[in-house]
């Protein structure tokens, strides 16, 4: 059974007297900075002069200081710019600033995993991975509920570091749902599977592939986007709240049939083996060697993928559609572009 903390298990005055600084101030940043804020701890962001991050905190109530400054005053060192920059600021801001004994943190193992960053033995080396994108970190934690989050250590220089890495997960909000103790390796590795096989990856090509087989029969696409996009939420939902039990339980019974019949049939084992490769290619660095030349080569791949797929016939028949249910929009978490 995994060990799992929840706010019982933390003790947030290890952190008297301490400053956090957030270091990006992006999808996780806000809410790492804003929640640990709003629970009394005394937070800086990190950021470059000038830039929207800037801007933004500053408008949210959070101080802000350049990268090398929040670094230099903080106790508690979160990195929350993007992974394939992470080893450039850490090396030309953050490592000269950062003080011996204090903790440098992160929210997803990449960079120490892969060996971008090789932190000084002098400092504890710790994660807080919330479990969630970060606009529901911050609106979980002000609905008074919260994501659930992972917690591990790759260096305890201090003897301190647990401690310390279980009160930051309290203050960000994490310590409601629990925090999971796990390895920076396992962290790392799991998450980008997750996102490639499952979460990101295997959800959006079954979308469109679902999409365009109704398509291409001469069924009307406005249909195709219901029965493929959003009612999927939905499915989702009734799995979240009860597991795969829960949701089979509220569909019909003919959904429930050809859902046991035809669905191992969809996700065959050729996809088992497909995702045993994609899990290999993680696990021996293959992946993370070609993000890293993809980003070092001005991310043409990358930027072309987006392109085709921003052009793809179901965002623009599923931009008609959710404009007629403005709900939608009022509740989104997040606003694309804001
Ligand atoms: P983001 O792209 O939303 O934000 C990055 C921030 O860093 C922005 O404020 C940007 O202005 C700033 N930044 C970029 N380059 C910079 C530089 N050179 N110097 C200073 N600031 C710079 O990033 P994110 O998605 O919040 O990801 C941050 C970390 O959190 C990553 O390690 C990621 O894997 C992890 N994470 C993200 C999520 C998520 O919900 N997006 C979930 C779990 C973990
Ligand atoms: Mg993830």
């Amino acid at each position: 059974m995994a060990t799992i903390y929840y706010e019982s298990d933390c003790d947030p005055s290890v952190l008297t007297g301490k400053r956090i600084a957030v270091i990006g101030y992006g999808s996780q940043g806000h809410a790492h900075a804003l929640n640990n804020q709003d629970s009394g701890n005394s937070v800086v962001v990190g950021a470059r002069p000038d830039s929207r991050a800037w801007s933004a905190a500053t408008a949210d109530g959070v101080a802000v200081e350049t990268v090398a400054d929040a670094t230099a005053q903080g106790d508690i060192v979160m990195v929350l710019v993007p992974d394939h920059v992470q080893a450039g600021v850490y090396r030309d801001q953050i490592a000269p600033n950062l003080r011996a004994g204090s903790m440098l943190m992160f929210a997803h193992g990449f960079s120490i995993r892969f060996g971008a960053i090789e932190p000084s033995p002098e400092v504890d080396v710790a994660m807080i991975a919330p479990k969630g994108p970060g606009h529901l970190v911050r609106r979980q934690y002000l609905d008074g509920i919260g994501v659930p989050g992972l917690v591990a250590l790759h260096q305890d220089a201090t003897g301190n570091a647990l401690a310390l890495a279980l009160a930051y997960g309290h203050g960000l909000g994490c310590a409601r749902g629990g925090l999971i103790e796990t390895t920076f390796t396992e962290e790392t590795e799991t998450d980008l599977f997750g996102e490639q096989a499952v979460l990101c990856g295997g959800t959006t090509q079954l979308v469109k592939m679902g999409f365009e087989t109704l398509v291409e029969a001469g069924y009307q696409p406005e249909i195709a986007y219901f029965e493929c996009l959003h009612e999927l939420k939905l499915i989702v939902d009734l799995m979240w709240e009860g597991g795969l039990a829960g949701m089979r339980y509220s569909i019909s019974d003919t959904a429930e049939y050809g859902d046991l019949t035809r669905g191992p049939r969809v996700i065959d084992e050729h996809v088992r083996e497909n995702m045993r490769k994609l899990l290999a290619d993680i696990q021996d660095g293959t992946f993370a060697r070609e993000m890293m030349a993809e980003e070092a080569a001005g991310r043409p791949n990358f930027q072309r993928l987006r392109e085709q797929n921003a052009d793809h016939q179901i965002e623009q028949v599923g931009a008609k559609l959710r404009a007629m249910m403005p709900w939608i929009g009022e509740k989104a978490a997040v606003k694309p572009g804001a």
